[in-house]
Protein backbone atom coordinates (compact mmCIF):
# COMPACT_ATOMS: atom_id res chain seq x y z
CA UNK A 1 0.00 0.00 0.00
CA UNK A 2 1.38 3.46 -1.13
CA UNK A 3 0.94 6.05 1.29
CA UNK A 4 1.07 9.80 -0.81
CA UNK A 5 1.29 13.59 1.02
CA UNK A 6 -1.93 15.26 0.98
CA UNK A 7 -1.36 18.29 -0.08
CA UNK A 8 -4.08 21.22 -0.88
CA UNK A 9 -7.06 18.52 -0.46
CA UNK A 10 -4.79 16.79 -3.41
CA UNK A 11 -2.76 13.07 -3.10
CA UNK A 12 0.83 13.73 -4.07
CA UNK A 13 4.00 11.42 -4.51
CA UNK A 14 6.75 13.26 -2.70
CA UNK A 15 8.64 15.39 -5.75
CA UNK A 16 11.60 13.57 -5.37
CA UNK A 17 10.08 10.15 -5.35
CA UNK A 18 12.15 9.83 -2.36
CA UNK A 19 10.22 6.49 -0.40
CA UNK A 20 10.31 4.72 2.75
CA UNK A 21 9.11 0.98 3.65
CA UNK A 22 6.27 0.26 6.18
CA UNK A 23 6.60 -2.29 8.32
CA UNK A 24 3.75 -4.15 9.85
CA UNK A 25 5.31 -5.09 13.48
CA UNK A 26 2.85 -8.26 13.72
CA UNK A 27 5.04 -10.43 11.26
CA UNK A 28 8.25 -8.08 10.81
CA UNK A 29 7.25 -7.39 6.81
CA UNK A 30 7.33 -4.91 4.30
CA UNK A 31 3.70 -3.67 3.69
CA UNK A 32 3.42 -0.36 1.97
CA UNK A 33 5.85 2.43 0.92
CA UNK A 34 5.62 6.26 2.28
CA UNK A 35 6.94 9.43 1.40
CA UNK A 36 10.31 10.97 2.77
CA UNK A 37 9.27 14.34 2.01
CA UNK A 38 11.93 16.79 1.19
CA UNK A 39 11.70 20.57 1.61
CA UNK A 40 10.17 21.06 -1.72
CA UNK A 41 7.20 19.07 -0.27
CA UNK A 42 6.97 20.96 2.76
CA UNK A 43 6.96 24.05 1.11
CA UNK A 44 4.05 23.58 -1.75
CA UNK A 45 2.65 22.10 1.81
CA UNK A 46 2.96 25.44 3.28
CA UNK A 47 1.77 27.51 0.09
CA UNK A 48 -1.54 25.44 0.18
CA UNK A 49 -2.09 26.19 4.12
CA UNK A 50 -0.91 30.03 3.12
CA UNK A 51 -3.72 30.54 0.48
CA UNK A 52 -6.29 28.52 2.25
CA UNK A 53 -5.58 30.57 5.44
CA UNK A 54 -7.51 33.76 4.58
CA UNK A 55 -10.75 32.53 4.30
CA UNK A 56 -10.66 29.55 6.62
CA UNK A 57 -9.52 32.30 9.24
CA UNK A 58 -12.48 34.45 7.87
CA UNK A 59 -15.49 31.70 7.99
CA UNK A 60 -17.90 31.71 10.86
CA UNK A 61 -17.16 29.72 13.67
CA UNK A 62 -20.48 27.99 13.42
CA UNK A 63 -19.13 26.75 10.12
CA UNK A 64 -15.99 26.04 11.47
CA UNK A 65 -17.48 23.62 14.36
CA UNK A 66 -19.77 22.38 11.61
CA UNK A 67 -16.97 20.92 10.17
CA UNK A 68 -14.84 19.72 12.48
CA UNK A 69 -17.96 17.73 14.04
CA UNK A 70 -18.42 16.28 10.70
CA UNK A 71 -14.94 14.73 10.64
CA UNK A 72 -15.47 13.35 14.41
CA UNK A 73 -19.03 11.69 12.99
CA UNK A 74 -17.23 10.64 9.46
CA UNK A 75 -13.94 9.07 12.19
CA UNK A 76 -17.11 7.27 13.94
CA UNK A 77 -18.48 5.35 10.67
CA UNK A 78 -15.42 4.01 9.61
CA UNK A 79 -14.09 2.71 13.53
CA UNK A 80 -13.47 -0.44 12.11
CA UNK A 81 -11.46 0.23 8.98
CA UNK A 82 -9.38 2.76 11.19
CA UNK A 83 -8.96 0.46 13.87
CA UNK A 84 -7.53 -2.21 11.46
CA UNK A 85 -5.12 0.14 9.83
CA UNK A 86 -3.53 1.43 13.39
CA UNK A 87 -3.45 -2.18 14.70
CA UNK A 88 -1.76 -3.37 11.68
CA UNK A 89 0.95 -0.02 11.25
CA UNK A 90 1.19 -0.19 15.36
CA UNK A 91 1.13 -3.65 16.66
CA UNK A 92 -1.01 -2.70 18.95
CA UNK A 93 -4.13 -4.64 20.08
CA UNK A 94 -6.95 -4.06 17.99
CA UNK A 95 -9.43 -3.98 21.01
CA UNK A 96 -6.83 -1.22 22.25
CA UNK A 97 -7.65 0.62 18.97
CA UNK A 98 -11.16 0.39 18.66
CA UNK A 99 -12.19 1.17 22.45
CA UNK A 100 -9.58 4.02 22.89
CA UNK A 101 -7.20 5.62 19.42
CA UNK A 102 -9.86 6.26 16.95
CA UNK A 103 -12.77 7.44 19.57
CA UNK A 104 -10.78 9.38 20.72
CA UNK A 105 -9.15 10.82 17.36
CA UNK A 106 -13.14 11.49 16.82
CA UNK A 107 -13.29 13.48 20.45
CA UNK A 108 -10.70 15.20 19.75
CA UNK A 109 -12.64 17.06 16.54
CA UNK A 110 -15.78 16.72 18.55
CA UNK A 111 -14.29 18.39 21.40
CA UNK A 112 -12.37 21.38 19.56
CA UNK A 113 -15.53 21.65 17.34
CA UNK A 114 -17.67 22.05 20.22
CA UNK A 115 -14.96 24.48 22.38
CA UNK A 116 -14.63 27.13 20.06
CA UNK A 117 -18.00 28.07 19.63
CA UNK A 118 -17.46 29.13 24.09
CA UNK A 119 -13.91 30.31 23.57
CA UNK A 120 -14.87 33.87 24.85
CA UNK A 121 -11.92 36.87 24.85
CA UNK A 122 -11.88 38.72 27.72
CA UNK A 123 -12.67 42.40 28.32
CA UNK A 124 -11.67 45.24 31.05
CA UNK A 125 -13.57 47.78 31.73
CA UNK A 126 -10.25 50.21 32.91
CA UNK A 127 -12.35 52.02 35.81
CA UNK A 128 -11.26 55.99 36.37
CA UNK A 129 -9.37 55.47 32.74
CA UNK A 130 -12.74 55.95 31.25
CA UNK A 131 -10.83 53.06 28.58
CA UNK A 132 -12.68 49.49 27.83
CA UNK A 133 -9.63 47.14 27.06
CA UNK A 134 -10.42 43.95 25.11
CA UNK A 135 -8.66 40.72 24.03
CA UNK A 136 -8.49 39.73 20.15
CA UNK A 137 -7.63 36.02 20.08
CA UNK A 138 -6.42 35.64 16.39
CA UNK A 139 -5.21 32.22 14.80
CA UNK A 140 -1.42 32.64 14.21
CA UNK A 141 -1.51 31.28 10.37
CA UNK A 142 0.44 28.14 9.40
CA UNK A 143 1.45 26.48 12.06
CA UNK A 144 3.43 23.02 12.47
CA UNK A 145 2.02 19.68 14.00
CA UNK A 146 4.24 16.55 14.81
CA UNK A 147 3.46 13.48 16.23
CA UNK A 148 4.87 10.65 17.60
CA UNK A 149 4.26 6.54 16.86
CA UNK A 150 2.74 5.58 19.90
CA UNK A 151 -1.15 6.59 19.93
CA UNK A 152 -0.59 7.99 16.19
CA UNK A 153 -3.93 9.33 14.85
CA UNK A 154 -4.97 9.90 19.00
CA UNK A 155 -2.19 12.32 19.13
CA UNK A 156 -1.70 13.63 15.54
CA UNK A 157 -5.54 15.00 15.94
CA UNK A 158 -4.92 16.06 19.64
CA UNK A 159 -3.03 18.74 17.84
CA UNK A 160 -4.53 19.40 14.26
CA UNK A 161 -8.46 19.64 15.58
CA UNK A 162 -7.55 22.64 17.91
CA UNK A 163 -5.35 23.93 15.41
CA UNK A 164 -7.97 23.94 12.71
CA UNK A 165 -10.60 25.11 15.46
CA UNK A 166 -9.26 28.13 16.28
CA UNK A 167 -8.45 28.93 12.69
CA UNK A 168 -4.77 28.47 11.80
CA UNK A 169 -4.26 26.34 8.35
CA UNK A 170 -1.75 23.34 9.35
CA UNK A 171 1.28 21.24 7.93
CA UNK A 172 1.51 17.83 9.88
CA UNK A 173 3.87 15.29 10.13
CA UNK A 174 2.60 11.91 11.85
CA UNK A 175 5.21 9.64 12.28
CA UNK A 176 7.30 7.52 9.71
CA UNK A 177 6.61 4.83 11.71
CA UNK A 178 2.83 5.19 11.78
CA UNK A 179 1.85 6.72 9.23
CA UNK A 180 -1.07 5.05 7.84
CA UNK A 181 -3.83 6.42 9.22
CA UNK A 182 -3.16 9.87 9.24
CA UNK A 183 -2.92 9.14 5.70
CA UNK A 184 -6.63 8.12 5.37
CA UNK A 185 -7.49 10.97 7.46
CA UNK A 186 -6.89 13.10 4.10
CA UNK A 187 -9.76 11.35 3.01
CA UNK A 188 -12.20 11.60 5.73
CA UNK A 189 -11.46 15.81 5.78
CA UNK A 190 -12.32 15.74 2.12
CA UNK A 191 -15.18 14.04 2.74
CA UNK A 192 -16.38 16.26 5.18
CA UNK A 193 -16.34 19.35 3.01
CA UNK A 194 -12.53 20.72 5.52
CA UNK A 195 -11.64 23.55 2.67
CA UNK A 196 -8.77 22.20 0.42
CA UNK A 197 -5.16 23.12 2.04
CA UNK A 198 -6.59 24.09 5.44
CA UNK A 199 -5.01 20.86 6.41
CA UNK A 200 -1.79 19.32 4.39
CA UNK A 201 -0.17 16.10 5.84
CA UNK A 202 3.64 15.56 4.64
CA UNK A 203 5.06 12.09 5.80
CA UNK A 204 8.55 11.18 5.97
CA UNK A 205 11.28 11.18 8.59
CA UNK A 206 12.21 13.37 11.35
CA UNK A 207 15.59 14.63 9.94
CA UNK A 208 14.32 15.28 6.65
CA UNK A 209 10.68 16.22 6.73
CA UNK A 210 10.38 17.27 10.33
CA UNK A 211 13.42 18.82 9.77
CA UNK A 212 12.65 21.33 6.81
CA UNK A 213 8.59 21.90 8.95
CA UNK A 214 10.75 22.85 11.94
CA UNK A 215 12.98 25.24 10.06
CA UNK A 216 10.43 26.90 7.68
CA UNK A 217 10.78 30.77 8.60
CA UNK A 218 7.19 31.10 7.85
CA UNK A 219 5.54 28.12 10.31
CA UNK A 220 4.78 30.24 13.41
CA UNK A 221 4.11 28.07 15.83
CA UNK A 222 5.11 24.49 16.72
CA UNK A 223 3.07 22.05 18.59
CA UNK A 224 5.24 18.70 19.20
CA UNK A 225 5.17 15.39 20.64
CA UNK A 226 7.79 12.61 20.50
CA UNK A 227 11.20 12.51 22.74
CA UNK A 228 12.84 14.55 25.42
CA UNK A 229 16.03 14.59 22.93
CA UNK A 230 14.18 15.83 20.14
CA UNK A 231 12.23 18.27 22.02
CA UNK A 232 15.54 20.20 22.99
CA UNK A 233 16.72 20.21 19.20
CA UNK A 234 13.45 21.53 18.14
CA UNK A 235 13.57 24.55 20.78
CA UNK A 236 16.71 25.24 19.69
CA UNK A 237 16.12 25.57 15.93
CA UNK A 238 12.96 27.23 16.45
CA UNK A 239 14.52 29.91 19.11
CA UNK A 240 16.26 31.96 16.93
CA UNK A 241 13.31 32.82 14.56
CA UNK A 242 10.81 32.96 17.87
CA UNK A 243 8.13 30.44 17.15
CA UNK A 244 5.78 29.15 19.26
CA UNK A 245 6.47 26.19 20.95
CA UNK A 246 4.34 23.42 22.87
CA UNK A 247 6.63 20.65 23.79
CA UNK A 248 4.80 17.12 24.91
CA UNK A 249 8.05 15.03 25.62
CA UNK A 250 9.11 11.55 27.66
CA UNK A 251 7.65 10.64 31.02
CA UNK A 252 9.00 8.21 34.04
CA UNK A 253 6.20 8.39 35.62
CA UNK A 254 5.80 6.93 39.31
CA UNK A 255 3.03 4.68 40.92
CA UNK A 256 2.76 5.29 44.25
CA UNK A 257 1.12 2.31 46.50
CA UNK A 258 0.07 2.84 50.08
CA UNK A 259 -1.45 0.21 52.15
CA UNK A 260 -4.77 2.04 53.02
CA UNK A 261 -5.83 2.08 49.13
CA UNK A 262 -8.83 -0.15 47.66
CA UNK A 263 -6.49 -2.75 46.91
CA UNK A 264 -7.85 -4.78 43.72
CA UNK A 265 -9.10 -1.37 42.15
CA UNK A 266 -5.34 -0.72 42.52
CA UNK A 267 -4.08 -3.70 41.08
CA UNK A 268 -6.86 -4.13 38.15
CA UNK A 269 -5.46 -0.27 37.45
CA UNK A 270 -1.87 -1.10 37.67
CA UNK A 271 -1.49 -3.89 35.42
CA UNK A 272 -3.35 -1.60 33.00
CA UNK A 273 -1.40 1.70 33.86
CA UNK A 274 2.12 -0.74 33.40
CA UNK A 275 1.43 -2.36 30.22
CA UNK A 276 -1.40 -0.76 28.02
CA UNK A 277 -0.36 -0.47 24.74
CA UNK A 278 3.02 -2.47 25.28
CA UNK A 279 3.98 0.20 27.97
CA UNK A 280 4.56 2.80 25.03
CA UNK A 281 2.27 5.37 26.58
CA UNK A 282 4.11 8.24 27.63
CA UNK A 283 1.59 8.02 30.87
CA UNK A 284 2.48 4.53 32.20
CA UNK A 285 3.42 4.22 35.48
CA UNK A 286 6.79 3.00 34.86
CA UNK A 287 8.16 3.17 38.53
CA UNK A 288 5.95 1.74 41.21
CA UNK A 289 6.67 1.96 44.41
CA UNK A 290 5.07 -0.34 46.99
CA UNK A 291 4.60 0.68 51.00
CA UNK A 292 7.01 -1.85 52.59
CA UNK A 293 4.06 -3.28 54.55
CA UNK A 294 1.94 -4.70 51.65
CA UNK A 295 5.20 -4.61 49.27
CA UNK A 296 5.45 -8.78 49.37
CA UNK A 297 1.78 -9.24 49.22
CA UNK A 298 1.78 -6.75 45.92
CA UNK A 299 4.87 -8.04 44.44
CA UNK A 300 2.94 -11.96 44.56
CA UNK A 301 0.25 -10.28 42.85
CA UNK A 302 0.72 -8.28 40.58
CA UNK A 303 3.73 -11.12 39.19
CA UNK A 304 0.49 -13.80 38.63
CA UNK A 305 -1.76 -10.86 37.10
CA UNK A 306 1.28 -10.41 34.54
CA UNK A 307 1.84 -13.80 33.82
CA UNK A 308 -1.77 -14.20 32.35
CA UNK A 309 -1.69 -11.30 29.99
CA UNK A 310 -1.75 -12.67 26.90
CA UNK A 311 1.15 -11.82 24.52
CA UNK A 312 -0.25 -12.42 20.72
CA UNK A 313 -1.38 -11.13 17.18
CA UNK A 314 -2.68 -7.44 17.74
CA UNK A 315 -5.50 -8.50 15.72
CA UNK A 316 -6.74 -11.59 17.81
CA UNK A 317 -9.52 -10.28 20.33
CA UNK A 318 -8.04 -12.26 22.89
CA UNK A 319 -4.68 -10.36 23.00
CA UNK A 320 -3.83 -8.46 25.58
CA UNK A 321 -0.07 -7.36 24.85
CA UNK A 322 0.27 -6.64 20.85
CA UNK A 323 3.43 -6.36 18.92
CA UNK A 324 6.43 -3.70 19.91
CA UNK A 325 6.34 -0.92 17.12
CA UNK A 326 9.87 -1.35 15.76
CA UNK A 327 12.52 -4.15 15.42
CA UNK A 328 14.59 -1.32 16.79
CA UNK A 329 12.95 -0.69 19.74
CA UNK A 330 12.49 -4.24 20.65
CA UNK A 331 16.28 -3.67 20.83
CA UNK A 332 16.29 -0.87 22.94
CA UNK A 333 13.79 -2.25 25.75
CA UNK A 334 15.97 -5.44 25.57
CA UNK A 335 18.91 -3.67 26.08
CA UNK A 336 17.41 -2.17 29.10
CA UNK A 337 16.42 -5.52 30.66
CA UNK A 338 20.29 -6.35 30.33
CA UNK A 339 21.18 -2.89 31.97
CA UNK A 340 18.74 -4.07 34.45
CA UNK A 341 20.39 -7.35 35.12
CA UNK A 342 23.81 -5.62 35.37
CA UNK A 343 22.26 -3.17 38.21
CA UNK A 344 21.82 -6.04 40.49
CA UNK A 345 18.04 -5.86 39.28
CA UNK A 346 15.64 -9.20 39.54
CA UNK A 347 13.91 -10.25 36.59
CA UNK A 348 10.72 -11.15 38.61
CA UNK A 349 8.69 -12.14 35.51
CA UNK A 350 8.95 -11.81 31.51
CA UNK A 351 12.30 -10.74 30.30
CA UNK A 352 12.36 -12.88 26.88
CA UNK A 353 11.07 -12.53 23.62
CA UNK A 354 7.88 -14.39 22.57
CA UNK A 355 7.72 -16.30 19.24
CA UNK A 356 4.28 -16.29 17.73
CA UNK A 357 3.35 -19.16 15.55
CA UNK A 358 2.82 -17.93 11.75
CA UNK A 359 4.17 -14.79 12.98
CA UNK A 360 8.11 -15.51 14.33
CA UNK A 361 9.38 -12.57 12.91
CA UNK A 362 6.99 -10.19 14.82
CA UNK A 363 8.29 -7.76 17.48
CA UNK A 364 6.69 -9.96 20.62
CA UNK A 365 8.34 -9.59 24.21
CA UNK A 366 6.90 -10.42 27.42
CA UNK A 367 5.26 -8.18 29.85
CA UNK A 368 8.53 -7.72 32.22
CA UNK A 369 8.78 -6.62 36.52
CA UNK A 370 12.04 -6.13 37.67
CA UNK A 371 12.74 -5.50 40.88
CA UNK A 372 15.43 -2.41 41.25
CA UNK A 373 17.40 -2.01 44.51
CA UNK A 374 17.00 1.71 44.42
CA UNK A 375 15.63 4.44 42.44
CA UNK A 376 19.15 5.37 41.28
CA UNK A 377 19.56 2.75 38.54
CA UNK A 378 19.87 3.36 35.20
CA UNK A 379 15.80 1.48 34.14
CA UNK A 380 14.54 3.63 36.97
CA UNK A 381 16.65 7.06 35.80
CA UNK A 382 16.10 6.51 31.58
CA UNK A 383 12.65 6.17 29.69
CA UNK A 384 12.02 2.82 28.59
CA UNK A 385 9.02 3.00 26.77
CA UNK A 386 8.36 -0.42 26.43
CA UNK A 387 6.52 -3.60 28.93
CA UNK A 388 8.43 -2.95 31.48
CA UNK A 389 8.32 -1.98 34.53
CA UNK A 390 10.44 -1.55 37.81
CA UNK A 391 9.30 -1.78 41.92
CA UNK A 392 10.62 -1.57 45.02
CA UNK A 393 9.33 -0.83 48.53
CA UNK A 394 9.25 2.56 50.74
CA UNK A 395 8.73 3.17 54.51
CA UNK A 396 7.55 7.22 54.58
CA UNK A 397 5.47 9.83 52.83
CA UNK A 398 8.88 11.68 52.45
CA UNK A 399 10.99 8.74 51.29
CA UNK A 400 8.42 8.16 48.28
CA UNK A 401 8.31 11.80 47.24
CA UNK A 402 11.74 12.18 46.86
CA UNK A 403 12.28 9.43 44.92
CA UNK A 404 9.09 10.19 42.55
CA UNK A 405 10.59 13.55 42.36
CA UNK A 406 14.47 12.49 42.09
CA UNK A 407 14.15 11.94 38.41
CA UNK A 408 14.55 14.43 34.82
CA UNK A 409 10.82 14.13 33.71
CA UNK A 410 7.68 15.15 35.20
CA UNK A 411 4.92 14.31 33.12
CA UNK A 412 2.47 12.52 35.72
CA UNK A 413 2.23 10.38 39.01
CA UNK A 414 -0.10 7.80 39.99
CA UNK A 415 -1.10 7.89 44.13
CA UNK A 416 -3.19 4.70 45.81
CA UNK A 417 -4.19 5.77 48.83
CA UNK A 418 -7.40 6.77 50.92
CA UNK A 419 -5.85 9.08 53.26
CA UNK A 420 -7.22 12.88 52.30
CA UNK A 421 -4.66 14.74 53.98
CA UNK A 422 -1.83 12.87 52.50
CA UNK A 423 -3.21 13.34 49.18
CA UNK A 424 -3.51 17.16 48.87
CA UNK A 425 -0.34 17.11 50.43
CA UNK A 426 1.58 14.87 48.21
CA UNK A 427 -0.46 16.41 44.99
CA UNK A 428 0.48 19.57 46.01
CA UNK A 429 4.74 18.28 46.26
CA UNK A 430 4.91 15.86 43.34
CA UNK A 431 6.64 17.60 40.67
CA UNK A 432 4.45 16.65 37.29
CA UNK A 433 1.66 18.07 35.29
CA UNK A 434 -1.08 15.57 36.42
CA UNK A 435 -1.29 13.60 39.17
CA UNK A 436 -4.00 11.22 39.35
CA UNK A 437 -5.33 9.85 43.03
CA UNK A 438 -6.83 6.09 42.90
CA UNK A 439 -7.06 6.02 39.24
CA UNK A 440 -5.04 6.23 35.98
CA UNK A 441 -5.21 7.73 32.33
CA UNK A 442 -8.75 8.72 33.17
CA UNK A 443 -8.84 12.33 30.59
CA UNK A 444 -11.26 15.46 30.89
CA UNK A 445 -10.39 16.66 27.55
CA UNK A 446 -11.07 20.07 29.45
CA UNK A 447 -8.13 19.87 31.68
CA UNK A 448 -4.65 20.90 30.82
CA UNK A 449 -2.38 17.85 29.83
CA UNK A 450 1.42 18.01 29.77
CA UNK A 451 4.68 17.95 31.88
CA UNK A 452 7.19 20.05 33.69
CA UNK A 453 11.16 19.41 33.72
CA UNK A 454 12.36 17.49 30.72
CA UNK A 455 8.78 16.02 29.87
CA UNK A 456 7.87 19.73 28.32
CA UNK A 457 6.57 22.93 27.48
CA UNK A 458 3.53 24.12 27.91
CA UNK A 459 -0.06 22.59 27.70
CA UNK A 460 -2.33 21.20 25.72
CA UNK A 461 -6.19 19.90 25.97
CA UNK A 462 -9.37 22.49 26.29
CA UNK A 463 -9.00 26.35 26.50
CA UNK A 464 -5.10 25.79 26.71
CA UNK A 465 -4.67 24.85 23.22
CA UNK A 466 -6.80 26.97 22.02
CA UNK A 467 -4.87 29.57 23.65
CA UNK A 468 -1.29 28.21 22.58
CA UNK A 469 -2.96 28.42 18.57
CA UNK A 470 -4.24 32.16 18.90
CA UNK A 471 -2.27 35.12 20.00
CA UNK A 472 -3.67 37.35 21.72
CA UNK A 473 -3.97 40.85 20.99
CA UNK A 474 -4.63 43.62 23.39
CA UNK A 475 -7.09 46.44 21.89
CA UNK A 476 -7.70 49.30 24.37
CA UNK A 477 -10.53 52.28 23.72
CA UNK A 478 -10.17 55.53 25.51
CA UNK A 479 -13.74 56.83 25.33
P1 LIG B 1 10.63 11.04 18.34
O1 LIG B 1 11.04 12.26 19.07
O2 LIG B 1 11.68 10.16 17.78
O3 LIG B 1 9.69 11.41 17.10
C1 LIG B 1 8.50 12.15 17.26
C2 LIG B 1 8.20 12.86 15.96
O4 LIG B 1 9.21 13.83 15.73
C3 LIG B 1 8.20 11.95 14.73
O5 LIG B 1 7.19 12.37 13.85
C4 LIG B 1 9.58 12.20 14.14
O6 LIG B 1 9.65 11.94 12.77
C5 LIG B 1 9.74 13.67 14.43
N1 LIG B 1 11.13 14.15 14.43
C6 LIG B 1 12.25 13.46 14.74
N2 LIG B 1 13.35 14.25 14.55
C7 LIG B 1 12.89 15.46 14.15
C8 LIG B 1 13.52 16.68 13.80
N3 LIG B 1 14.84 16.82 13.79
N4 LIG B 1 12.74 17.72 13.43
C9 LIG B 1 11.40 17.60 13.43
N5 LIG B 1 10.74 16.46 13.72
C10 LIG B 1 11.48 15.40 14.09
O7 LIG B 1 9.67 10.25 19.31
P2 LIG B 1 8.97 8.84 19.06
O8 LIG B 1 10.00 7.78 19.23
O9 LIG B 1 8.15 8.89 17.83
O10 LIG B 1 7.94 8.78 20.29
C11 LIG B 1 8.26 8.31 21.55
C12 LIG B 1 8.48 9.45 22.51
O11 LIG B 1 7.33 10.30 22.54
C13 LIG B 1 8.66 8.98 23.94
O12 LIG B 1 9.73 9.69 24.53
C14 LIG B 1 7.34 9.35 24.60
O13 LIG B 1 7.41 9.57 25.99
C15 LIG B 1 7.00 10.60 23.88
N6 LIG B 1 5.57 10.89 24.01
C16 LIG B 1 5.18 11.94 24.79
C17 LIG B 1 3.83 12.22 24.97
C18 LIG B 1 3.37 13.37 25.81
O14 LIG B 1 2.20 13.73 25.71
N7 LIG B 1 4.21 13.96 26.63
C19 LIG B 1 2.89 11.43 24.31
C20 LIG B 1 3.32 10.36 23.53
C21 LIG B 1 4.67 10.11 23.36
Amino acid sequence: MTIKNYINGNFHNPIQENWLDNYNPSNGEVYGQIPNSSNEDVENAYIAAKSAFPSWSQISIEERSRILIKISELLEANLDRFAAAESKDNGKPISLAKAVDIPRAASNFRFFGNAITQFASESHESVGLQAVNYTLRQPIGVVGCISPWNLPLYLFTWKIAPAIAAGNCVVAKPSEVTPMTAYLLGEICNEAGLPKGVLNIVHGLGTTTGQAIIEHEDIKAISFTGGTATGAHIAKVAAPMFKKLSLELGGKNPNIIFADCDYEDMLDTTVRSSFANQGQICLCGSRIFVEASIYEKFKVDFVERIKALKVGHPAEASTNIGALVSKSHLKKVKEFIEIAKTENGTILCGGNEVTIKDFENGYYLEPTVIEVPTNECRVNQEEIFGPVVTIMPFLTEDEVLQMANKVKYGLSATLWTNNLKRTMRMSNQLQTGIVWINTWMLRDLRTPFGGMKASGVGREGGFEALRFFTEAKNVCIKY
